[in-house]
């Protein structure tokens, strides 16, 4: 038996239950095909064109250049490629760090350990949930030092190519403040945006306000297309570059086989990006349903006296997954027993990194903000309602 619910928990749970007006399981997050999915699927099959070149694929790029604003768009497999394709574009290569948060999913740190980078953990803000400028700043004056090759760790004497801070659950973190602090030392912003599609700092799009940004169109995301990826820039040359490095490294021509470089199959197949094109023309519907869905938790959340988890001010989040703060580690663990128990599914935010095997050697800052977090955050059903 677990332990007790406190009333107002308890409650919680018959709310996300009212609010999918539902008796069944109710998952944290199942995607929703209302649209031209199955048309455009179908064309692809009709056309042949269902591998990694296509129409829909162009389609797809061109509409996300269009939503993020970013000048360029290349389409990948997923969007651990995507962000794995990007720290190559940075520069970021064998033996370097790439300071990024420890609270985030681990395709993070696995992108940056494909390049054979190391990564660094600093500590995360309470109100965004992602990396902190302040203790950004704190860790660059104490361990960093600025050489004409760079930006240079004192402590480990490599070098910090990147940093990559991710916009955790859609709330948009602190990025023109990072920016600002990486522009000052030499080092690549590079946005982990998986989770961030359709979330704002002011008017600009997540992802598109650092050097590169990188989307996920996974199954649990915000849009999906099955899987796939998408990397933007406004960079021109790294723009150009994330397509041909995507795509083989193959030199254009109408039947020869030529390669400049080692390239990767990252490719996006057109069967999934008629589904993201399909997904993407209902993004502002499914926003705004979401919107909502975050505004009824926040009201009973104020009314029941429970911590929502609320985007920045002067940001906009796509409230991808919603979240409360518990009291403490004891009460959250009740609370996903009970829901659960009930099925109402519910989930405490991933491990720590830098508690995990494979980065357990990191250097880490001082990091009270994401130990505080990730005893009390739980994700609340968030799903379009129908
Ligand atoms: C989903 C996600 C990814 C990876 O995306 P995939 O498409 O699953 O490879 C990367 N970073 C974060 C923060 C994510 O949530």
């Amino acid at each position: 038996m677990s332990a007790p619910v406190s009333p107002r928990l308890e409650a919680l749970v018959d709310f996300a239950r009212e609010l999918y007006g539902s008796a069944d399981f109710i998952p944290l997050h199942a995607p929703r095909f209302a649209g031209n999915e199955k048309q455009y699927l179908l064309d692809c099959i009709d056309s042949t064109f269902v591998s990694s070149v296509g129409a829909y694929v162009d389609c797809f790029e061109a509409m996300m250049r269009e939503i993020t604003g970013a000048q360029y768009a290349v389409a990948t497999m997923n969007g651990t490629a995507a962000l794995h394709m990007a720290l190559i574009l940075a520069g970021v290569t064998d033996g370097d760090e790439v300071i990024t948060q420890p609270l985030t999913f681990v395709a993070t740190c696995n992108a940056i350990s494909y390049q054979r980078a190391h990564p660094v953990f600093v500590d995360v803000d309470r109100l965004t949930l992602g990396l902190s400028p302040a203790a950004l700043s704190d860790f660059l004056s104490e361990h960093a030092e600025r050489r004409d090759a760079g930006c240079y760790n004192r402590t480990s004497g490599r070098r910090i190519a990147a940093c990559v801070p991710m916009h955790t659950f859609g709330l948009p973190c602190d990025v023109d403040a990072l920016n600002t602090i990486c522009a000052e030392w030499g080092i690549a912003l590079i946005e982990d945006a998986a989770e961030s599609l359709g979330s704002y700092v002011g008017e600009r799009h997540t992802g598109a306000i650092g050097r590169l940004g990188a989307f996920s169109f996974n199954g649990n995301k915000t849009v999906t297309c099955g899987g796939g990826g998408c990397i933007v820039t406004n960079d021109e040359r790294l723009g150009k570059l994330g397509k041909h490095l995507t795509t083989t490294a193959k030199q254009a021509h109408p039947w020869a086989f030529s390669h400049d470089q080692v390239g990767y199959n990252y490719r996006l197949p057109n069967l999934n990006a008629a589904l993201a094109c399909a997904q993407l023309e209902q993004l502002p519907d499914i926003l705004a349903n979401k919107r909502e869905t975050a505004a009824r938790y926040a009201t009973f959340c104020a009314a029941n006296d429970v911590k929502f988890v609320a985007e920045p001010s002067g940001t906009r989040s796509n409230y991808w997954l919603n979240a409360v703060l518990l009291e403490d580690e004891a009460e959250r663990d009740a609370f996903l027993a009970y829901s659960n128990g009930l099925g109402v599914m519910t989930r405490p935010v991933w491990q720590l990194m830098q508690t995990m095997p494979a980065f357990a050697l990191a250097q880490c800052g001082p990091l009270p903000n994401a130990e505080w977090l990730a005893e009390r955050l739980v994700n609340l059903p968030s799903s379009v309602r129908l």
